[in-house]
């Protein structure tokens, strides 16, 4: 992306906005991470800025001036090092990268893309986590059928599979609570635990579903999600012209199983882009469902415990 899209975007940023910075790898690119923060802060913008990384090319000079310009940071690692390195490589770099991270007081946020290859070391890549010393959370993605997945046809995991070891893994993030006082937030569950506890109504699945995101591609096309770029179907408009964020339009808005689950009022259902690129006619999954069910049982659980 050159300097005149990205300064568009802050042009056009009015209140309040959180801007994440994605590629590709934005870190090939650190300079202009460097001049959009300078930017909106000169033009005095609300912006907090998040970059999400593989991590590979972290320095102690990138994490210092990161730290400096107070940028949240969010690394890609799909499992202990072994896992990962099968799954994604240049584990080595990636966990260098972290600690450097960690040297300047960075916290960091996983993503962790869960497939029938990965499933079983959720458990361990919290405890991996946990070693690390400066991760606060991980949050799960699943799979798309696009890239790597497509072309390998990289099964998903099951929904028996998401819930045993997602539970595994919870375990885990109490365990060491308990041990040590420090807390490894998995991103789905601290959702569940929100939404049981204020009765967030069902608004859709995330901003970019409800019109409230939208990603800016390099050459300044706008579109509601990163996983829909390039499908002229979505695209809202250039980031250089008056535009409206819309949502993204429901494979089929009406899901069965959700019509009875006591879930049904709070939960938040699928990844509507996720069903539109892996062709699905509607965006209930079971895997989907299987993380949000088990999620909300987990926090029920709990809280029947703690009662
Ligand atoms: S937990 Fe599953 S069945 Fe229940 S509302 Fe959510 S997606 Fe539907």
């Amino acid at each position: 992306m050159d300097f005149a899209t990205a300064k568009a975007v802050i042009d056009g940023i009015q209140g309040p906005f959180r801007i994440q910075l994605a590629g590709g790898e934005p870190l090939l690119n650190f300079d202009l991470v460097k001049r959009i923060y300078a930017y909106a802060k000169q033009q005095r913008k609300k912006v907090l800025l998040a970059l999400q990384t593989n991590g590979t090319l972290l320095t102690p000079g990138i994490a210092k001036e990161l730290k400096e310009m107070n940028i949240s940071v969010g690394v890609s690692l799909d499992g202990p090092p072994e896992v990962n390195e099968q799954l994604r490589g240049k584990t080595g770099e990636v966990i260098r990268g972290i600690k450097y991270l960690a040297e300047y007081g960075i916290n960091v946020n996983l993503t962790c893309v869960i497939s029938v290859h990965n499933i079983g070391y959720l458990p361990l890549l919290v405890d991996y986590a946990f070693y690390l010393g400066n991760v606060k959370g991980i949050g799960l993605d699943l799979l798309r059928k696009t890239g790597n997945a497509l072309e390998n046809a990289v099964p998903e995991a099951s929904p028996d599979e998401i819930s045993h070891y997602l539970t595994e893994a919870y375990q885990r993030t109490k365990y060491f609570y308990q041990k040590t006082g420090r807390h490894i937030v998995i991103r789905e569950i601290a959702s569940a635990r929100k939404r049981l506890e204020r009765g967030i109504a069902a608004h859709g699945y995330c901003l970019a579903a409800v019109g409230k995101a939208a990603v800016v591609l390099p050459n300044g096309q706008v579109y509601p999600c990163g996983s829909l770029a390039g499908r002229p179907a979505y695209l809202m408009g250039q980031i250089t012209e008056p535009l409206k964020c819309r949502g993204i339009p429901l494979p089929n808005n009406y899901f069965p199983l959700c019509e009875t689950c006591s879930y049904g009022k709070i939960c938040s259902r699928g990844c509507p882009a996720r069903a539109i690129i892996n062709n699905e006619d509607t965006c209930f999954s079971l895997q989907d469902c299987a993380v949000r069910k088990t999620a909300f049982q987990i926090v029920e659980k709990e809280k029947r415990f703690t009662k």
